[in-house]
């Protein structure tokens, strides 16, 4: 008998049997529809093979619905690679598998390009006055939909209108239809031209380019740690050409979408090859058509964000990490994956050199240095602008402050925007204020979901849950004791902007966080705005911290980050050296003078002054040397269980249980070291209560087949089957 075993995408971490039919030939890799339960589902074919087992007959297998590839759709590196990671992170192969392609194939989509027709608006459609159809209204409707999009013409009636009212603007020459064929650009390495003159490399940027060219053919893993404005960027793409040449692909990935527009701009200016962005706003058919045309080899260049990494190459010949440090490379929800490390990975099974950039290396990353496993390249000299930061601490005891501003602060704003430059200020705390509170009974206004205190957002008039985003009316008076004395207490980026509103009357403010810029294009918009140039003043969030390049900022002030210093999460410090040198490296990028304030209570702060003394790689060796004595990652390694229900109690018990069974079960195993039960970061989120169990373990290997030996148990405790149960490997948060 021949059976197939199939991965599906489901909790389940197991394969499943099914039987074939002879004529049809299963191939390991491909997609197949099978029978599950009393649905169909598509699977992918993981491995046959012939038995002769009276058992497995008795079981009656069910046969297979249909094969829907000729072919794998994996690249053997990349199935190796991912079923690597399915065991890596405990995680089903199945979900894995399904999840590294795009939405289209997991739907059983054929891998062929669907050439399109597509209804577009001409230059008379567009010029013609919309008054001239009033008599055929149809025809008039489709024409101002046109002007503001294009229609796929199997689609049209999604939008109620027929195939001859297009036909009737067509005959006025008023729409076209054009075919959207995909270009085939099979032989874009024949023609490689550079574009634009190359700036003459600094001394480092000549050793860093020098030295990946000399091994470019094979894996090392590089770190390329180089200040901010240092010239990274330049590096990658005098590296990427010799790649081009050799008409290998290369797959760069950044930590956000907006860096991904900023950067192909880059590429594109260099090279006249084919780039495709792969990122999160791209429609299924777009994701589609970039994967295919990646694994073709018709793409040169593939630009992403995280699942990025995912993509399949023809002719792979390098990887590059922008902002290596990024928490973003971290999945956080369902296959919890590092891409940094995958794509490490990656690079090893292709045989190819991976490229990791940062201003600000993550300590991983850094202790890998240190282990020889990575080679670091240094670019320590600021292109262009010679002149190092101005930093300044401003001790905030006893100051009175006006919205969060110290005087000192204020004082310097106006003369940064007295002097035509920009000024750009990090909160990171979005809304009015984190509080409301009843200045009567001291009553906060609270979220039921989360217990968490509700945050004041003035501008919608609502009080918001930042857990679980629930929102309601800004009440008139306390509930408790109805006083109408509701106070909001501290600040967030809103009260800075009106307060900023009220102290700079003249000058242009531009608020950018998650309210004012949600979606991709205003984000943009605020961007270009900004570059324009002209006076203004930013207050910004996390959002702004990344990569981007405002030439006419020159002033930058951290204005509340004490939160940090004293965090119970052993990572905060890490995180926080990171953000000061990423946001203070926003300022001065062009030929300016930069300048950085940063506003605290603790100057003395020994963090603080090693940071400011000496420098993100002073601060990085000493909390490596810490966190070394005290054996905390990435000396140690870890795996957390995080637990989560409506009922508390039944959270911490199952934790509990867990926690015993595994003390019982590995008693001879001295270096293992358990932290918990314990709330989460977020205890409550959305009426569901979240703990967590860590496991802590110095061999890597060992904790790995500890784990593995351990699954198969926790499907057999009861609590476990009622209790959502997720496995963090290499959790980046508690
Ligand atoms: P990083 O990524 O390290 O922050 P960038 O690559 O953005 O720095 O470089 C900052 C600026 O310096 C860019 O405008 C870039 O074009 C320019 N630049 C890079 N290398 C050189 C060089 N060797 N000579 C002159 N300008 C350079
Ligand atoms: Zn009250
Ligand atoms: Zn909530």
């Amino acid at each position: 008998m021949s059976i197939i075993q199939v991965a599906l995408p489901i909790p389940l971490n197991r394969l499943f049997n099914y039987i074939y039919p002879k004529d049809n030939k299963p191939i390991i890799g491909g997609r197949v529809i099978v029978p599950f339960g009393t649905r169909k589902m598509i699977g992918i074919i993981v491995s046959l093979y012939e038995t002769h087992d009276c058992h497995l007959q008795k079981k009656k297998l069910k046969e297979i619905e249909k094969i829907l590839d000729k072919e794998s759709i994996f690249t053997k590196s990349l199935w190796n690679i991912l079923k690597w990671a399915a065991n890596y992170y405990h995680c089903p192969l199945g979900e894995v598998l399904m999840n590294s392609i795009p939405i289209l194939l997991r739907q059983g989509k054929s891998t062929c390009y669907k050439p399109k027709s597509i209804w577009q608006i001409t230059e008379k459609g567009r010029s013609i006055g919309i008054e001239s159809l009033k008599n055929a209204p149809k025809q008039q409707k489709a024409l101002i939909l046109l002007r503001q999009i294009s229609l796929v013409s199997d689609k049209i009636n999604k939008y109620n209108i027929t195939n001859s009212v297009m036909q009737a603007l067509n005959n006025k020459g008023l729409c076209k239809l054009i075919e959207n064929e995909l270009p085939v650009n099979n032989n874009w390495y024949n023609h490689i031209t550079i574009i634009g003159a190359k700036p003459k490399l600094n001394k480092d940027q000549v050793i860093a380019v020098n030295s990946i060219k000399k091994e470019d053919n094979h894996y090392t893993a590089w770190l390329l740690a180089g200040i901010t404005s240092s010239g990274k960027t330049e590096v990658y793409l005098q590296i990427v050409e010799n790649i081009l040449t050799r008409s290998q692909q290369a797959l760069i990935l950044v930590p956000e979408i907006g860096l991904t527009i900023q950067i192909i701009n880059i590429f594109r200016k260099r090279f006249n090859v084919p780039i495709d962005l792969v990122h999160s706003s791209l429609n299924n058919q777009e994701r589609l058509n970039v994967w295919l045309r990646a694994r073709r080899g018709e793409s040169a260049i593939i630009i992403g964000t995280r699942s990025a990494l995912f993509t399949p190459l023809a002719r792979p010949g390098i990887i590059i990490i922008d902002e290596e440090h990024d928490n973003s490379y971290k999945q956080q929800d369902g296959w919890r994956y590092q891409a940094r490390d995958l794509a490490v990975y990656r690079a090893y099974k292709e045989n190819i050199p991976i490229v990791m950039g940062s201003a600000t290396p993550a300590l991983e990353t850094l202790y890998n240095v240190f282990k020889g496993k990575y080679r670091q390249l240094n670019l320590m000299n600021k292109t262009g602008n010679t002149n190092l930061l101005l930093q300044q601490v401003i001790d905030l005891k006893g100051l009175s402050l006006i919205g969060g501003l110290s005087p000192i602060l204020i004082q310097k704003i106006r003369s940064h925007i007295c002097a035509k430059n920009q000024v750009l200020l990090f909160l990171n705390r979005r809304g009015f204020s984190p509080i409301l509170l009843c200045h009567e009974c001291s009553w906060i206004a609270e979220c039921n979901n989360c217990e968490h205190h509700y945050t004041l957002h003035q501008y919608k008039r609502q009080l918001i849950c930042h857990y679980c985003n629930n929102k309601k009316l800004i009440p008139s008076e306390c509930p408790e004791c109805n006083s109408k004395n509701l106070i909001p207490v501290g600040i967030g980026t809103e009260q800075i902007e009106y307060k900023l509103n009220k102290l700079f009357p003249d000058i242009k403010i531009l608020r950018i966080d998650h309210d004012t810029t949600r979606n991709q294009n205003t984000f943009r918009e605020y961007i270009d705005n900004i570059n324009c140039g002209g006076p203004c003043i930013l207050i910004g969030t996390q959002m702004i911290t990344k990569g981007y390049h405002f030439p006419d900022v020159t002033l930058v002030s951290l204005l509340n980050v004490d939160g940090a210093l004293f965090s119970s999460d052993f990572r905060a410090t890490e995180r926080f050296a990171q953000l000061y040198v990423q946001v203070s490296g926003r300022a001065g990028r062009a030929k300016k003078q930069g300048e950085v304030l940063l506003q605290t209570y603790y100057p003395n702060h020994p963090l603080l002054k090693i940071l400011l003394n000496k420098g993100y790689f002073a601060f990085a060796e000493k909390t490596l040397l810490e966190r070394k004595s005290v054996l905390l990652p990435p000396w140690t390694n870890h795996v957390l269980f995080r637990a989560e229900d409506t009922d508390c109690n039944k959270v911490v018990k199952l934790l509990q249980k867990l926690r015993n069974y595994l003390e019982n079960s590995i008693l001879n195993d001295k270096f293992i070291w358990f932290m918990g039960p314990l709330p989460s970061l977020q205890p409550k989120k959305n009426k569901r209560w979240r703990w967590h169990l860590l496991i802590q373990h110095p061999s890597r290997k060992s904790l790995q087949e500890l784990i593995n030996k351990f699954l198969p148990i926790i499907d057999k405790i009861p609590e476990a089957r009622k209790v959502k149960l997720i496995l963090d490997v290499d959790p980046i948060e508690s």
